[in-house]
C-alpha cells in the first residue's frame, strides 16, 4: 500500500472537527512534505515524525513523502498529529501489517480516530484539549475508539460510551493495531470532591439580608449588584456562594473541565474533574480578550471559565467600561461568539455574576462615623460607568451596611451545608417545571411559567412609571418573584412575591 487514510481532529474553540490526515509514499526523491494550511507546529511536526519512526526500530523510507491534512481551511494547531502522520508513514510503506498464521493484512484503522504528539525517542505526549477532542468524537463519530497519549486518556475517559484507549509509544501503537498487543481501555481520573469545603457561610456573622439574598440568587440563579462601604463583607459573602449551590452534574462537570483544559494560562497544571461550581474573580485591570477570550488559538475568558458556576467582579465600577459591556452578551444568551481572522468559536458562558462595589470612589458615602470626601460629581462620574443596559441584566441589587448590634455570635449562623439542601430543593422544583432555572426563563416559557394576577401587574406598571424602569427589568422582577415563590413552595406568584422582588430593585445604590 503507498496511501493511508487516517482520522484525527482539531479544536476551534470549543468544538471539534474532524481532519483527513492523508499519507502518500511515492517514487521520487525523498522528500517529506505536509500540505493543507499547516502553522508552526505542524511543520515541525515533520521532524519529530521522523525522529520518532527511527527511534522506534522502523524505516523511514527514502521515498517521496506527502501528507495532506483536509479540510484545508482549518487550523491545525499542536502537534497532535504526529501520532496519525506517522502512522499513515508506516502503513503506506507496508511497515504497519498484521501477520496471522502467516496471512499479513494491513489493520483496518478506519474505525479509529488518533491524536497524540511525538518525542523524538518516540514517546507519545500529553496534548492539549483531550476532553473536548473527546465530547467531539462521541457526539460525532458514534461508535469510532480515541487512541490518545497515556497522560491525557484518563481525563478523556470520564466522556461516557466512548472508548479511549491509551498509547505510551509510537511502537505501543503499531503493536496494538497489529493486535501483538491488547490494550484495555482507560479508566477515568478520580473525581475531586469539593475543596472549598473549608469556606462556610456560618463565618459570616450578621448580615441577615445579604445572606437571604444570596440564597435567593443561589435558588433562581440570579446575578446580584452588592453594594457598600470596604470591609462590610461583600467578599467574604461572595466567596461563599459557590458553598451553597449544589454539585454539579457529570454533564456540567464535564463541560466545565473542558472549557478549563482550553485555558492557555492553565497550561501544565493537572486538570481533574470537579464536583464544585467554578469560582473565578478576575482582577479589575482585567482586559476584553481576558474577560470574554479570545487570542490566536481561541480561548475561553473569566465568562467561560466561571460556566456553570460564579464570576466575582469587586470594585465593579473600576472594570474598563469596555469591559463592563462585553458582559451584556453572555449575561443575555449564556454564550460568547468570538470572531477572529480565519475562525469563529463558540464558548458557553452561563454564570451567576456577582458584582460588589464601594457607594462612592473613596467608600464611605452615607457612613456613620467617616465623612466622605468625593464631590457629588465625582460620585456621578462613578456610578454611570455602570450603564442602565447592564444594570438591567442584574436581578438582585442589594446594598450592605455595617452593623452596630452584632449580636449573631459565632456558631449562631446556619451553616452553608443546611442552606443547600434548601437551594437543591428549590431548584429541583425549577427543573421538573421547566427544565432550567428561573433566571433564564424566556419568552413564552416565561409568559407561562411566572404567569402574574391583575395585581401585581398593576404593581409593577406603577413601579415602571415611578421609576422608569425599563420592559427588561420588569422582566428580571418576573423572574425573581418566581424564585420568591418557588422558595415559599407556591405554585402561584403572588402580590407578596412580586412587592419583594421589587424591593431588592428599589433599593439600589445605582437608582437615578
Ligand atoms: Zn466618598
Amino acid at each position: 500500500m503507498s496511501l493511508a487514510v487516517l482520522t484525527s481532529c482539531a479544536l476551534v474553540g470549543f468544538k471539534m472537527t474532524s481532519v483527513r490526515v492523508e499519507v502518500h509514499v511515492g517514487k521520487g526523491l525523498p522528500a517529506f512534505s505536509v500540505v493543507g494550511m499547516p502553522d508552526t507546529g505542524v511543520r515541525e511536526s515533520r521532524e519529530r515524525v521522523r525522529s520518532a519512526i527511527l527511534s522506534s526500530g522502523f524505516q523511514f523510507p527514502a521515498a517521496r513523502i506527502t501528507v495532506n491534512l483536509a479540510p484545508a481551511d482549518l487550523p491545525k494547531d499542536s502537534g497532535r498529529f504526529d501520532l496519525p502522520i506517522a502512522l499513515g508513514v508506516l502503513a503506506a510503506s507496508a511497515q504497519l501489517v498484521t501477520d496471522k498464521a502467516g496471512q499479513q493484512a494491513v489493520p483496518a484503522l478506519g474505525s479509529y480516530v488518533f491524536a497524540g504528539e511525538l518525542s523524538l525517542t518516540g514517546a507519545v505526549v500529553s496534548i492539549a484539549g483531550s476532553l473536548a477532542i473527546a465530547l467531539g468524537v462521541r457526539q460525532q463519530m458514534p461508535g469510532a475508539q480515541l487512541v490518545l497519549p497515556k497522560a491525557s486518556a484518563s481525563l478523556a475517559a470520564h466522556v461516557p460510551d466512548l472508548t479511549v484507549i491509551p498509547i505510551q509509544t509510537l511502537a505501543q501503537a503499531v503493536d496494538f493495531l497489529c493486535e501483538r498487543e491488547q490494550l484495555n481501555a482507560a479508566l477515568p481520573s478520580p473525581i475531586r470532591p469539593s475543596t472549598e469545603a473549608m469556606l462556610c457561610m456560618s463565618e459570616v456573622h450578621g448580615q441577615q439580608q445579604a445572606r437571604l439574598a444570596l440564597e435567593l440568587a443561589a435558588c433562581g440563579g440570579h446575578s446580584i449588584l452588592m453594594s457598600g462601604p470596604p470591609g462590610v463583607g461583600k467578599s467574604m459573602l461572595a466567596q461563599r456562594l459557590p458553598t451553597i449551590l449544589p454539585s454539579l452534574e457529570p454533564q456540567q462537570q464535564l463541560e466545565v473541565a473542558v472549557i478549563h483544559q482550553l485555558d492557555t494560562s492553565q497550561s501544565g497544571t493537572v486538570l481533574a474533574i470537579k464536583e464544585q461550581a467554578p469560582f473565578r474573580s478576575p482582577h479589575h485591570s482585567c482586559t476584553v480578550a481576558a474577560m470574554i477570550g479570545g487570542g490566536r488559538r481561541l480561548h475561553p475568558g473569566e465568562v467561560s471559565l466561571a460556566h456553570h458556576g460564579v464570576l466575582f467582579m469587586d470594585e465593579f465600577p473600576e472594570f474598563d467600561r469596555r469591559v463592563l459591556e462585553s458582559l451584556r452578551e453572555p449575561l443575555e444568551t449564556g454564550e460568547v461568539v468570538l470572531a477572529r481572522a480565519n475562525q469563529r468559536g463558540t464558548f458557553p458562558a452561563k454564570f451567576q455574576l456577582i458584582a460588589a462595589m464601594n457607594p462612592c470612589p473613596c467608600g464611605y458615602y452615607g457612613h456613620k462615623q467617616i465623612s466622605c470626601e468625593c464631590t457629588p460629581e465625582r460620585i456621578l462620574r462613578y456610578k454611570t460607568k455602570i450603564s442602565g443596559p447592564l444594570l438591567d441584566r442584574i436581578d438582585l441589587h442589594l446594598s450592605l451596611h455595617f452593623e452596630s448590634d452584632l449580636r449573631q455570635k459565632e456558631g449562631q449562623s446556619e451553616s452553608s451545608e443546611s442552606i443547600k439542601a434548601r437551594v437543591q430543593r428549590c431548584r429541583q422544583r425549577q427543573y421538573e417545571r421547566q427544565g432550567c432555572l428561573n433566571a433564564a426563563l424566556q419568552g413564552k416559557a416565561l409568559e407561562e411559567h411566572a404567569a402574574l394576577q391583575d395585581q401585581s401587574h398593576a404593581l409593577l406598571e406603577n413601579a415602571m412609571q415611578r421609576w422608569a424602569w425599563s420592559i427588561r427589568t420588569i422582566q428580571r422582577m418576573r423572574k425573581l418573584a418566581r424564585t420568591i415563590a418557588d422558595q415559599q413552595e407556591m405554585a402561584l406568584i403572588l402580590p407578596e412575591h412580586v412587592a419583594l422582588a421589587m424591593q431588592y430593585r428599589e433599593q439600589s445604590a445605582l437608582k437615578p
